[in-house]
């Protein structure tokens, strides 16, 4: 039997427990991993290990896809209304409002971001996008099609069947929500794999799944690392779509497996390097603001995250000094202190990579303008940091850095910094500060990129859709765009002649 977390917070931001099973989730029960090993699960506030997680291996990749087939054809994907599933879904997101607080201190405790961040950022679109999707549940349908008069032409959107869904770090929680719903609500059943640093509240929610009532098989959660479990999800022979966020490197290894094992369908969202661009006309304080969060939320460690920061020449002094002052005012600490805007980076892997970047923007001649270091002497914990006197070859300049690390660049023209901003692999998404809705829909519609954000950023919701160009990846999630990841589109045309 696999053992139970339990956990108990005092704090100034919470009190409460929690208590659910570390086993993998797999056809309705809590299991050890066949291998019966274990993960370490570590705090990174501290470093040390919160508790033990069992470790999935491929041979528990093809129990739970059977179970999921089982349940797929058998009382899921068909056989089940869509009102029903619809049903379903309100239900669990009943249960995450219940557990609301519950679900941001596990989240904090186990990512590190801020339980204020977490219940009121990531549990508020958790919420959201599950309910969201219970409402489509019994809205997917197809349409007749005129072609003759003896002929019948009508369209189905039928459930793909079983789905692989691997997912990363930075919005544990977030990440279960925006793959499971479409998925659930268009009638497909599920193997779901957390990242092995946190996989906390991804089981929470297996709890809860089983506590709304979902059918045994519905959806599966095996715990394991990219390389065994991950890497059997994207090559199953009976796993019909593959939906994938994390890096690009990876990204190519799922397609490339999917590519060679069954040629299952694969939607991923991967990294960017988006650009923040503020023009001389920009009202500076809401720029400030914004280009701020869009860098510094989450840590940094955000696809979206604005970590190029193009500032016109007439008004970058002034920027530059605001935007310090902005960057100093942030409080690096504790996720359950009242005033923590930024906790620890996620990982030690995180924390010397994103350390290693900043070596290297020093060692390439750019300016450290602010931070570059480390915060006290346990956990994972770092200064927003910015830099100055960049160049486009820098690799803090083209490479996606994952942390709470900007750089500050002057431009002169308009149609400069649209090659600029453009200058890059990714096209995930960009932000503009303007006062001038001209110069701001013609910079909007010239961007390469998935989303733009005109005076805000980092903003998200449950039915606008989300994804990127270029490396930054392949088909969209959130809104009704993310429905058609999860839908066969069958075509019946019967002779009425
Ligand atoms: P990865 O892309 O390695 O991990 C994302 C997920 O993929 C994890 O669940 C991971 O498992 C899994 N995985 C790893 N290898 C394989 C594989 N061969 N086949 C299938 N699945 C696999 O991201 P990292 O966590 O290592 O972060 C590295 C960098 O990626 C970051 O610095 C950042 O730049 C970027 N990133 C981008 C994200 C985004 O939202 N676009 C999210 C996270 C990271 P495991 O549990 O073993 O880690």
């Amino acid at each position: 039997m696999p053992s139970t977390f339990d956990y108990t917070w005092d704090t100034p931001v919470y009190k409460g427990s929690t208590s659910f099973s570390t086993g993998l989730y797999i056809g309705g029960k809590f299991v050890d991993g066949s291998n019966k090993t274990t993960i370490d699960v570590i705090n990174p506030s501290t470093g040390k290990v919160i508790t033990k997680i069992a470790e999935g291996t491929p041979k528990d990749v093809d129990i739970a896809v059977a179970a999921a087939q089982k349940a797929y054809e058998t009382v899921w994907g068909l056989n089940c209304p869509g009102n029903e599933r619809g049903r379903l879904l309100n239900k669990l997101a009943d249960l995450m409002d219940i557990h609301r607080d519950e679900y941001a201190a596990v989240e904090a405790l186990d990512n590190g971001k801020t339980f204020n961040w977490a219940k009121n950022a990531d549990l508020g679109l958790c919420i959201d996008t599950i309910r969201y999707y219970a409402g489509w549940a019994d809205k997917i349908h197809g349409s007749t099609i005129e072609t003759s008069e003896d002929k019948l032409n009508y369209t189905r959107h039928e459930p793909i069947g079983v789905v692989g869904q691997i997912i990363p770090w930075n919005f544990p929680l977030m990440m279960v929500c925006w793959k499971i719903g479409p998925a659930l609500a268009t009638g497909n059943a599920i193997v779901l794999k957390p990242s092995e640093f946190t996989p906390l509240t991804a089981l929470l929610t297996a709890k809860l799944i089983d506590e709304a009532g979902f059918p045994p098989g519905v959806v599966n959660i095996v715990n394991g690392y990219g390389s065994t479990v991950g890497q059997a999800i994207a090559e199953h022979m009976h796993i019909e779509k593959v939906a994938f966020t994390g890096s690009t490197l990876v990204g190519r290894k799922v397609m490339e497996a999917a590519a060679k094992s069954n040629l299952k369908k694969v939607t991923l969202e991967l990294g960017g390097k988006s650009p923040s661009i503020v023009f001389d006309d920009a009202d500076l304080s809401v720029a400030v603001e914004w280009a701020a969060h869009g860098i510094y939320f989450n840590h940094g460690q955000t696809c979206c995250a604005g970590s190029r920061i193009f500032v016109h020449e007439k008004i970058y002094d002034t920027f530059l000094h605001k935007f310090t002052e902005k960057s100093k005012s942030l409080k690096v600490g504790d996720p359950f202190a009242l005033d923590s805007f930024q906790g620890p980076q996620v990982s030690e892997i995180q924390f010397n990579r994103i350390m290693g970047y900043i070596d290297s923007g020093k060692q390439e001649g750019a300016t450290l303008h602010m931070g570059g270091h480390r915060i006290g002497t346990e956990g994972y914990f770092i200064s927003p940091t910015i830099f100055t006197d960049v160049r486009p070859e820098m690799r803090i300049v083209r490479e996606e850095i994952f942390g709470p690390v900007g750089v500050i660049i002057k431009f002169k023209d308009d149609d400069d910094i649209i090659h600029q901003a453009n200058d890059t692999v990714y096209g995930l998404a960009a932000a503009l500060f303007t006062t001038n809705v001209k110069r701001a829909i013609k910079t909007a519609h010239a961007l390469h990129a998935g989303t733009v954000w005109v005076n805000c950023s980092n903003t998200l919701y449950a039915n606008v859709p989300f994804g990127g160009y270029k490396q930054s990846g392949i088909g969209r999630e959130l809104g009704e765009y993310a429905l058609s990841n999860y839908t066969n589109v069958k075509a019946i045309q019967i002779n009425i002649a």
